[in-house]
C-alpha cells in the first residue's frame, strides 16, 4: 500500500497531532492552506478527520480509491473520508458495538457530501446479496428524495439542507447493511411561503413544475412557469445554473418508485405539493368593513371550500359556542402562509416516517449500527432571528457532548492500560446550555411562559423577562445590561449569547410567533388534524435529549467541515475566514486533548506490523508476543524511557517527534 503514496501525498503534516507548534492556530492554519494548495483536502488530528471543500471534482472518490483503503489501517495512506469510514465500520466488527460520525461545518462546508461518500463508501464496501442490494438501494435513494424535499438554494449554498439530519445504518453480524433509520430536526418551514433574494424554495417545488409530467399537471391544475407561483418568486432565482430540476425530478420520481411508495401515496404527495403552490397565490381583498374576502382568483378552484372558510374566519369560543370571526387582510395572509408551512412541514414528517418504514429491518437479529450525523453548524449573520438560537443551541448541546464523550473515552482508555492521565484545561460551556435550557429558569423557559399570554406578551416583554431573570449572568447582555461600551454595538430589541463559539447577537423580533407556531384553531382542524403539543424551542429542546441520549450510547468519530471562502470558488484559502472556522469548530481544543498526556497510542501489533521494517535484522525470524516485539524494536530505534509507556495492549509515545523520526527513517 506505500506505493500508492507520492511525494505531494506527504505535503505539509498530515496528522496534526504531528505539528511540533500544536498550540498555535497559525501552524494549524499555514498546514492547512500547504496541503489545500496541492489538493489535499483532509487531514487529521489523531481519528478526527478535517476536510477542508475543494469546490471542484478532485478524483479521489472512484471505485478504485474505495478499493486502496478498503481494510487497510487507518494511518498508513493519505487522509481520506473514505479511511475514516472503513475505520469505524472494521471497529464496529470487531468490537461489535455502535458508532457515530458527527459532521460538522458551517453551511457549504460539505457536509451532506461527506455524508453522502461515507454511504456510498459503505455501499461498495460492504457484502452484496440480492436483498442486502436492496437495502443498500433504498438507503443510497432516501438522499434524493430527502434533498428535494429538505434542501434549497441559499446564498451560502446551492443545495444547502434546510434539516438537521442523523441516519443510523445497520448492519448484521457478517457486517451486511440490513436497514436504516432517520431522524430529522427543525426543518426551516418558514422557507416555504418567505425567501431572501437570490435564494429558493424547497428544490421540490421547482422540479415538480420543471420536470412534471405533462397529465401530472395538468391533473393539478399547474402550469409550466415557476414564475405563476407567488411562494417560488419570493427570492427571485427559480432558475439556478448549478441544478437541474428537471432531471433531479426524474431522479427522486424513480427513487420514490424503488423505495416502494406506492402510486397512490406519490400521487397524493404531489397533489399536497400543488396545494401549496395554489394556496400562495390566494390573494385577499378587504370589503366594506375592512374584513377579508378572497379575491377571485382560479387557485381557489383548487382549494377546499371549508379551507376558504379558514383563510378569512378564524374559530373562537364565546359562552360556550363556537363563532366564525372575520379576519382582517393581514391576518388572513397570515393564516395562509402559517397553513401553508404546517402543510409543508406535515408532509415532510410523513415523508421521513415513510422512508423509516421502507429502511425498517424487521429481523429481530442482534445488528449493530453506524450513525451519520449531519447538523447544521454554528451559525452568525448580521442579524440573528429565532432560527440560528435554535441551530446554536443545538451546537452548544454537541459540543457538551463531544466534551463528555472526548474527555471520558481519553480517561478511561488510560485507565485500562494503566498509564497515568494528566488532565487538559478545557473550557466547559454546560454553563450556556444551562442558561439555554434550564427547566423553570432558562431563556427557553421565559420564551414558552411568554407564548402563554397571548394579547399580553411580545417580543420586548420577553426581552424584559430575560433581563429580569438573566442579569448578572456572564454569558448574557442586553443593551439595558451592558457597559458603556459593549452598549454601543447593541440595538435596545437585541439580547446577546456568549455562546462557546464566540459572541452572537440575536434580534427579539418574530421570538414569540415562531416559536408558537400559531395556526389558527379552524384551520388545524381542517387539514392537520394532529394538534401541536407545545412550542416550536421545547419540542427542539426534547429531540436534542433524545439525540444527546442516543450518541451517548455509541463510540463517537468527527468529521470536521470547512469553507475555504465565501465564494464557493476552487483553489482560494481565505485565511481569516479558515482561521475563524479552526476557532469555532474546536479544533485547537481537540488537538489539546490529543497531545495531553499521550499524542499517540498504537496497539501493539499494529505497531509492530508498521515498524518492523526498520530493524530488518531481527525480522522476519522474529518469535516472541507483539509487545516483546515493540520492547525490542524500540530499544532498536533508540527511544528513552521518558518518551512512551507499554500499556496493556498499546504503545503510549509522548511526544509526536518521537513517532515522526520513526516515519522519517523509511525515508533514509
Ligand atoms: P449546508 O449546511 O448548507 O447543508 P453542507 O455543509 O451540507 O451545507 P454541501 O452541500 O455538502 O454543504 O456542499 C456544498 C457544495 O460544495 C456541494 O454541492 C459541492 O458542490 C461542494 N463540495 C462539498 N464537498 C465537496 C467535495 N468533497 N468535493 C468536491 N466538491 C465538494
Ligand atoms: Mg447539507
Amino acid at each position: 500500500m506505500e506505493g500508492c503514496l507520492t511525494a505531494r501525498d506527504r505535503v505539509g503534516i498530515q496528522d496534526f497531532v504531528l505539528l511540533d507548534a500544536y498550540t498555535s492556530e497559525s501552524a494549524v492554519l499555514d498546514n492547512l492552506r500547504k496541503r489545500f494548495n496541492e489538493n489535499l483536502i483532509y487531514t487529521y488530528i489523531g481519528t478526527l478527520l478535517v476536510s477542508v471543500n475543494p469546490y471542484k471534482e478532485l478524483g479521489i472518490y472512484t471505485k478504485k480509491q474505495m478499493d486502496i483503503y478498503m481494510g487497510v489501517n487507518y494511518f498508513e495512506l493519505p487522509p481520506h473520508i473514505y479511511a475514516l469510514a472503513d475505520n469505524v465500520y472494521r471497529t464496529m466488527l470487531t468490537e461489535a458495538n455502535n458508532h457515530f460520525i458527527l459532521i460538522s461545518g458551517e453551511s457549504g462546508a460539505g457536509k451532506t457530501e461527506a455524508s453522502k461518500k461515507i454511504l456510498q463508501f459503505y455501499a461498495v464496501s460492504c457484502p452484496s446479496t440480492k436483498l442486502l442490494d436492496n437495502v443498500r438501494d433504498r438507503l443510497l435513494l432516501s438522499n434524493p428524495v430527502l434533498e428535494a424535499f429538505g434542501n434549497a438554494k441559499t446564498l451560502k449554498n446551492d443545495n444547502s439542507s434546510r434539516f438537521g439530519k442523523y441516519m443510523d445504518i445497520q448492519f448484521d453480524h457478517m457486517g451486511g447493511a440490513v436497514g436504516g433509520h432517520i431522524l430529522s430536526y427543525l426543518l426551516e418551514k418558514s422557507r416555504v411561503v418567505h425567501q431572501n433574494h437570490g435564494e429558493r424554495s424547497f428544490h421540490i417545488f421547482y422540479q415538480l413544475v420543471e420536470g412534471g409530467e405533462e397529465d401530472l399537471l395538468r391533473w393539478l391544475g399547474l402550469e409550466r412557469n415557476c414564475q405563476r407561483y407567488s411562494y417560488l418568486v419570493q427570492g427571485e432565482c427559480a432558475k439556478v445554473s448549478s441544478v437541474n430540476d428537471k432531471s433531479d425530478w426524474k431522479t427522486v420520481r424513480k427513487a420514490l418508485s424503488v423505495i416502494e411508495f406506492s402510486e397512490n401515496n406519490i400521487e397524493s404527495l404531489f397533489a399536497i405539493i400543488a396545494s401549496v403552490l395554489h394556496l400562495g397565490n390566494v390573494t385577499f381583498v378587504a370589503d366594506s368593513q375592512g374584513y377579508a374576502t378572497l379575491n377571485n382568483s382560479p387557485e381557489i378552484h383548487w382549494l377546499s371550500t371549508v379551507r376558504h372558510v379558514g383563510l378569512t374566519h378564524r374559530k373562537i369560543e364565546a359562552r360556550s359556542e363556537e363563532v366564525l370571526s372575520p379576519f382582517t387582510v393581514d391576518h388572513a395572509v397570515y393564516a395562509r402562509d402559517a397553513l401553508a408551512k404546517a402543510i409543508y412541514g406535515r408532509t415532510f414528517t410523513w415523508l421521513v416516517n415513510e422512508l423509516n418504514e421502507s429502511l425498517e429491518n424487521k429481523d429481530s437479529s442482534r445488528k449493530t449500527v453506524i450513525g451519520l450525523l449531519d447538523i447544521y453548524g454554528f451559525e452568525v449573520f448580521s442579524v440573528n432571528s429565532f432560527e440560528q438560537f435554535c441551530i446554536n443551541y443545538c451546537n452548544e448541546k454537541l459540543q457538551q457532548l463531544f466534551i463528555q464523550l472526548t474527555l471520558k473515552s481519553e480517561q478511561e482508555e488510560y485507565e485500562m492500560e494503566g498509564i497515568e492521565w494528566e488532565s487538559v484545561p478545557y473550557f466547559n460551556n454546560k454553563i450556556i446550555c444551562d442558561l439555554v435550557e434550564e427547566k423553570f429558569k432558562g431563556i427557553i423557559s421565559v420564551l414558552d411562559e411568554e407564548c402563554l399570554r397571548p394579547g399580553e406578551a411580545t417580543d420586548m416583554t420577553f426581552l424584559e423577562k430575560l433581563e429580569e431573570k438573566m442579569g448578572g449572568h456572564p454569558h448574557f447582555v442586553t443593551h439595558k445590561l451592558a457597559d458603556q461600551k459593549t452598549r454601543k454595538t447593541l440595538e435596545r430589541g437585541d439580547f446577546r449569547l456568549l455562546h462557546y463559539a464566540g459572541e452572537v447577537t440575536y434580534c427579539v423580533v418574530g421570538f414569540l410567533d415562531k416559536n408558537n407556531d400559531l395556526l389558527y384553531r379552524n384551520i388545524k382542524e381542517v387539514s392537520v388534524p394532529r394538534t401541536l403539543a407545545g412550542t416550536v424551542a421545547t419540542q427542539f429542546k426534547s429531540s436534542l435529549v433524545g439525540l444527546t441520549e442516543i450518541l451517548m450510547s455509541k463510540e463517537p468519530w468527527y468529521v470536521r467541515c470547512m469553507k475555504p471562502n465565501e465564494g464557493k470558488q476552487p483553489g482560494h484559502f481565505d485565511d481569516v475566514l479558515v482561521r475563524h472556522q479552526v476557532k469555532y469548530l474546536g479544533l485547537m481544543e481537540h488537538l489539546r486533548v490529543r497531545r495531553a498526556g499521550f499524542a499517540y497510542r498504537r496497539r501493539y501489533e499494529i505497531f509492530l506490523q508498521r515498524y518492523k521494517p526498520l530493524c530488518p535484522d531481527t525480522w522476519p525470524n522474529w518469535k516472541g508476543t507483539a509487545a516483546e516485539g515493540v520492547e525490542c524494536l524500540i530499544k532498536h530505534l533508540g527511544y528513552k524511557p521518558d518518551e512512551y509507556k507499554m500499556g496493556r495492549t498499546k504503545i503510549f509515545i509522548r511526544h509526536p517527534r518521537t513517532l515522526f523520526s520513526t516515519e522519517d527513517a523509511f525515508e533514509v
